[in-house]
C-alpha cells in the first residue's frame, strides 16, 4: 500500500492575509496538532485544521500554544442578518454531530426547515466559520 492509498482527514493551513494557504496533511487529530506546533516553531502564526470528511476546522494560534486546544471557535449562521452562532470546542466526531444537530434546530425554528426534510444540504464555509442552509 502506497502513500497515495492513505486516506487523509485532516488538512493543514496556515492563515495569510490573502487567506488559509494548505501546508500539509494528517491522517488523526493529533498528528495535525503536532505538525502544526512543528510549523510554528518555523512560523508562528494562526493554523487552521480542516477535517475534510465532516468539513468542520480547528483554529490554532501557535503564539499562544497554552489557550489552544481548549479555546473554543465560532460558527456561525451564513443567512443574512440571522445572529445564530455556536461555540465549538475541535473537530471531533461528536462536536460535528452537535454543531449538525443545533443548526438542524436552528433552521427548523428561524429559516422554515421542514422538521421531516433530511435532504437539504448545509455548507460550511472553512475561511469565514459560517454554516448556511442551501436552497433546494
Ligand atoms: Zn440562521
Amino acid at each position: 500500500m502506497g502513500e497515495r492509498d492513505v486516506v487523509v482527514f485532516f488538512d493543514i493551513f496556515k492563515v495569510d492575509k490573502e487567506g488559509p494557504v494548505w501546508r500539509s496533511s494528517a491522517d488523526t487529530l493529533d498528528k495535525a496538532k503536532e505538525r502544526v506546533q512543528e510549523f510554528g516553531k518555523i512560523e508562528p502564526g494562526e493554523y487552521l485544521i480542516f477535517n475534510s470528511r465532516t468539513g468542520e476546522s480547528l483554529r490554532i494560534s501557535t503564539e499562544n500554544a497554552d489557550s489552544m486546544s481548549r479555546a473554543p471557535y465560532y460558527v456561525r449562521c451564513g443567512s443574512p442578518g440571522c445572529k445564530w452562532q455556536i461555540a465549538l470546542i475541535d473537530v471531533s466526531e461528536s462536536e460535528s454531530e452537535r454543531l449538525r444537530q443545533s443548526f438542524r434546530e436552528h433552521c427548523i425554528e428561524a429559516h422554515a426547515l421542514a422538521p421531516d426534510d433530511m435532504e437539504r444540504e448545509a455548507w460550511f464555509d472553512l475561511t469565514k466559520h459560517t454554516i448556511t442552509l442551501m436552497g433546494k
